[in-house]
């Protein structure tokens, strides 16, 4: 089963996607992880996306689609997969079918988490008062930031999928557990 999971910073994407690998033996595809494995690993890749990832912005689609490609035709992917934090712009979005449609694979479900974005800024000021922060990119403003590019480049995304009734939307204000259990519902 390969499934693409969308939601903004905050929505508990990463969480849905940890539990849908485990119940459906499929391997998480994140973007983002992959991005930070480069900056950690110190290679030219890294350094280029280290400084635009710490200002809340996108890597180039160039770059993206390259890691993606490569990533998808390895073997491990054949029981599926879950893009996590890919496709994030229409550019990519497209890109990705004919990368798709070459390898003779098709998406089977295209799940956006929705949640309140004025929800998600509130707890972003909270966890910045509780010092909760982590990650380089994970201080309040870049998280606005990230939310913000979200609504701008990623949105689109989300209504391209939705004009080919491609997308199925689960209610993100709810419990882990509740959202899970929606996800399910929708196989
Ligand atoms: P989130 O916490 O929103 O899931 P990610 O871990 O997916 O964030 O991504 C972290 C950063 O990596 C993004 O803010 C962006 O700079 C970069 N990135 C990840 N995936 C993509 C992508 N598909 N296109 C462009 N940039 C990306």
């Amino acid at each position: 089963m390969n499934i693409i999971l969308f939601g903004p910073p905050g929505a508990g994407k990463g969480t849905q996607a940890k539990i849908l690998i485990k119940t459906h033996d499929i391997v998480q595809i994140s973007t983002g992880d992959m991005l930070r494995d480069e900056v950690n690993s110190g290679s030219n890749l890294g350094k280029t996306a280290k400084s635009i990832m710490d200002s809340g912005g996108l890597v180039s689609d160039e770059i993206i689609m390259s890691i993606i490609e490569e990533r998808i035709s390895k073997p491990d992917c054949q029981n599926g997969f879950i893009l996590d934090g890919f496709p994030r712009t229409l550019n990519q979005a497209i890109a990705l079918d004919d990368v798709l449609a070459n390898k003779n694979i098709e998406i089977d479900h295209i799940i956006q988490i929705d949640v309140d974005e004025k929800l998600l800024f509130e707890r972003i000021k909270q966890r910045a008062e509780e010092g909760d922060f982590v990650r380089n990119d994970d201080n309040k403003d870049v998280l606005i930031k990230r939310i913000t590019v979200y609504q701008k480049d990623t949105m689109p995304v989300l209504e391209y999928y939705r004009s080919l009734k491609r997308l199925k939307t689960v209610d993100g204000m709810q419990s882990i557990e509740n959202v899970s259990s929606d996800i399910k519902k929708m196989f």
